[in-house]
């Protein structure tokens, strides 16, 4: 895996402060794609142990809530399992939330075998593709309307999308 960008204090994707990390590579090319350059999967920084450890560092401060993972398409970061250890590393040694923004929507996450394992890890995710027409600025941590953030756990077990409350 690569990454584009990683910020330990962010407050712009998902509640409270979180430590954010945008990877690389998505294939969904959506037309007014606010990371273009993020669409390349070579672009960036090389993932390696060190940095993984200077991530979870980030994420064990006190004043961070939660992991925010974004892109570029976290959900085609399958070539390698970086990503999922990241995942499973934040939960057990944090116990802290992890919200996930992908193109894909929720329904297309959980038919395909890699990304339901990504997606298990996962407390929220904002789905769906950014669609310019649909673009409005007054939405609180997404880009466009078609896009919705949902209680990931309620959901896989209920088997349907239910919305994150509040
Ligand atoms: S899913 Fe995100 S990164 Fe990928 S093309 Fe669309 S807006 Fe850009």
């Amino acid at each position: 895996m690569r990454y584009a960008q990683m910020r330990k204090y962010d407050i712009a994707n998902g509640t409270g402060v979180r430590t954010s990390l945008f990877v690389s590579g998505c294939t969904h090319n959506c037309e007014g794609c606010f990371n273009k350059e993020y669409q390349d999967f070579t672009y960036g920084i090389k993932w390696t142990n060190e940095v993984e450890n200077e991530f979870m560092q980030y994420v064990l401060d006190d004043n961070v809530r939660g992991v925010t993972i974004l892109g570029g398409e976290p959900m085609q970061q399958v070539q390698d399992d970086d990503l999922l250890n990241l995942l499973k590393r934040v939960r057990t040694e944090s116990g802290k939330t992890v919200w996930l923004y992908s193109g894909y929507t929720f329904e297309e996450i959980v038919e395909d075998n890699k990304r339901r394992k990504l997606i298990e890890q996962v407390d929220v995710l904002v789905d769906g593709r950014f669609v310019e027409e649909l673009k409005d600025i007054r939405l609180q941590f997404r880009g466009s309307s078609n896009q919705r953030i949902i209680d990931v756990q309620k959901s896989l077990q209920n088997k349907e999308v239910i919305l994150l409350k509040g």
